[in-house]
């Protein structure tokens, strides 16, 4: 039979309704007429075998609720779009729940036979596709493992290069000057960024020789080591070994400390193929090390000179270090000081431990005692020696260790006691030859009373006057030598202060007729004590206050009661005095020297004063600026 022959009789075939039943019947693809809105309205018996369900059980049922949830957008996509044109045919892949419950794959065909009265419906046909759906599952699995595969080769790759990357910049930016050298004749191979900042001008050339590499290292031994490393095969390391090495390649060679390691590197059999260098240069540390070591010389030869007596001890008295001068100073011997037997706070007498005290908080705040000050130790036999002593704290993390410098000052307390000695002597020797003369003065004075010879009056008025001087004088300066011994007798009974005041002012005003000295104020207090030391306190402010301000200009007096002191104040507008001399002031002999003006006295006053202030448990102080006049006031304790 032709082809044409055989198509001619499917025509005839087509014909036959019987013939089309039992090719559907016997269809493998299920095949079903459904409504638009998923409603089966038949069901070919291969649905049985595809889906599991008999067909009669899908008559009346809507095909949607077979449909996987996540595919029915998909499947009602494809029959909106059957909908819309007769025959028209779409196909799409969903998911189809079988009797069992679970899904299968199937690819499933809409045609649209709407409008074939005999149909009336939209034809679908079920393929399937579970088998193949699996087949492509797998084959989407191999590829991602294959490409996971690939990728972590790739990443592999990717590490291996970054390591290497990572190692040639270590190298390249290593701290340490690093080169490698090939061969007999240690050719240049490699050379980092350390080694051209060591040397930023010189143009390392590869493959050339160290010597020719390095010229400023000729005749320092270095290619030396370098040819014994690859001869014998044992590395070469040298600390702070020092090299001339020209830095700028100016041809001046400058001295450098170094680090050094020259380590061979062997080839498979074990021979020596090459040289890899390590330098770091430590010359900063080498020179800073030598100055601490040559400061730590000097100090020690300081001590050791001997000169002055010095001690390393703790703030607590223990003494750990010593020279000769210092045990010399106090008597006790080395073996003394290794017994751990002497202790610096032990040695101070009572009345100089508040100093002490004093001392030890100005080293612990400041690590050093601002000023040396005056104390005294006993010796280990008894004995008291007089020093100077100064103290700076060891490190500021210990500041319980110090170094303290201790001078000798017996000679200069002797020559002190001295000077005081002659003080009081030559004012004794003084005291008697003025008296007398003080009192045939006197006599001569009442004789030419009521005689007519006004200019030997005056001049005996003059004579008078200046022995009063002299007779303060030289009261002042026993008053010193017997504060100094302890020795300034002060009376103990009560006296009227703001009589006192009065009096004394009264007195000083007669001696003078160019100031106005003004009372203001009024205690009513009683003051136990000396009542002629107290008005020499008076007579001695108000005498400074006139004799440091201009003629005409007023001096106050201000007596007041704060408490349970009464204060006497004293304000003048003269030449004031600068705040560097206040705390200095009160001292024995100071005095502010002024050649362009030149006041006269000695600096006894203030000293006097405040020693008898002080005896009556009072205090002096002032107020002052450099011209701008004085306040010097005083309390005393009232009863
Ligand atoms: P002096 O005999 O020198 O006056 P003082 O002990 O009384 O001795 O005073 C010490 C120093 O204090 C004086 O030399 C002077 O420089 C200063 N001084 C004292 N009082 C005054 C004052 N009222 N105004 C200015 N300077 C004063």
């Amino acid at each position: 039979m032709s082809d044409r022959d055989k198509i001619m009789a499917t025509n005839d075939y087509v014909q036959n309704e019987a013939f089309f039943q039992t090719l559907i019947e016997h269809s493998a693809n299920a095949i079903v007429l459904m409504q638009p809105d998923g409603c089966i309205a038949y069901a070919s018996p291969a649905t049985a075998s595809c889906t599991g369900y008999p067909p009669e059980e899908f008559a009346g049922r809507n095909s949607f609720t077979f449909i996987h949830p996540d595919d029915l957008v998909a499947v009602q996509a494809a029959l909106a779009t059957v909908m819309a044109l007769a025959n028209r045919t779409e196909s799409v892949e969903y998911r189809f729940r079988r009797t069992s419950g679970s899904y299968s794959w199937f690819r499933g065909t809409f045609t649209n036979l709407l409008f074939r009265p005999a149909v009336h419906a939209i034809l679908s046909t079920m393929c399937d596709i579970s088998e193949q759906k699996r087949a492509e599952e797998l084959l989407r699995k191999n590829e991602e493992s294959s490409r996971a595969l690939l990728a972590r080769e790739q990443a592999v790759l990717r590490q291996e290069e970054e390591v290497s990357r990572h190692l040639n910049d270590l190298f390249m930016q290593a701290p340490a000057m690093v080169c490698v050298l090939q061969g007999s004749e240690h050719r240049l191979e490699l050379v980092n960024d350390a080694y051209r900042q060591l040397y930023p001008r010189r143009g390392f050339v590869l493959e050339a020789t160290v010597r020719e590499n390095w010229p400023d290292l000729e005749d320092q031994g270095f290619f030396e080591e370098l040819d014994r490393v690859y001869q014998s095969g044992k590395a070469y390391v040298a600390n702070e070994k020092l090299a001339m090495v020209d830095r700028e390649d100016s041809g001046v060679r400058e001295a450098g400390y170094f680090n050094i390691v020259y380590q061979p590197v062997f080839d498979a059999q074990g021979s020596v193929e090459g040289i890899i260098v390590y330098v770091m240069e430590v010359t900063e540390q080498v020179l800073a090390r030598k100055r601490i070591q040559e400061s730590e010389a000097r100090l020690r030869r300081l001590i050791d000179a001997n000169i002055v007596g010095v001690t390393f001890c703790t703030l607590d008295g223990h003494i750990n270090e010593a020279n000769d001068v210092f045990l010399q100073m106090v008597g006790y011997t080395r073996e003394d000081l290794r017994a751990g037997s002497i202790d610096w706070a032990r040695m101070t007498p009572p009345e100089y431990e508040e100093l002490d005290a004093q001392a030890v908080r100005d080293l612990r705040a400041q690590g050093a005692i601002p000023r040396p000050y005056e104390k005294a130790y006993w010796r280990k036999n008894g004995t008291l020696l007089s020093v100077v002593v100064t103290a700076a704290a060891l490190d500021e993390a210990n500041p319980n260790e110090c170094i303290a410098f201790i001078l000798d000052n017996s000679m200069q307390r002797e020559l002190d006691q001295r000077k005081d000695d002659f003080i009081s002597m030559t004012s004794h020797e003084l005291k008697t030859p003025v008296t007398s003369i003080k009192g045939l003065t006197q006599v001569l004075l009442k004789r030419f009373e009521q005689r007519d010879e006004p200019d030997i009056k005056r001049m005996l008025v003059i004579m008078d006057m200046q022995l009063n001087k002299l007779t303060k004088l030289i009261g002042d300066l026993l008053d010193i030598s017997k504060a100094q011994g302890g020795r300034l007798i002060m009376e103990q009974k009560p006296f009227d202060l703001d009589t006192l005041v009065s009096e004394t002012i009264e007195q000083v005003q007669a001696t003078t007729t160019t100031q106005h000295i003004k009372l203001i104020g009024k205690t009513n207090v009683t003051i136990m004590g000396d009542r002629d030391r107290v008005g020499q306190v008076i007579v001695n402010l108000l005498s400074n206050a006139i004799k440091y301000s201009p003629r005409n200009s007023p001096i106050v007096v201000k007596v007041f009661r704060e408490g349970r002191q009464a204060i006497t104040w004293i304000q003048d507008f003269g030449i004031g005095i600068d705040l560097s001399h206040h705390d200095k002031l009160f001292n024995q002999f100071y005095r502010v020297t002024d050649p362009r003006e030149p006041y006269p006295g000695l600096g006894i006053g203030l000293y006097l004063s405040r020693q008898i202030v002080e005896r009556h448990n009072g205090k002096i102080w002032l107020h002052s600026k450099k011209g701008e006049g004085s306040i010097f006031a005083f309390s005393l304790p009232v009863v």
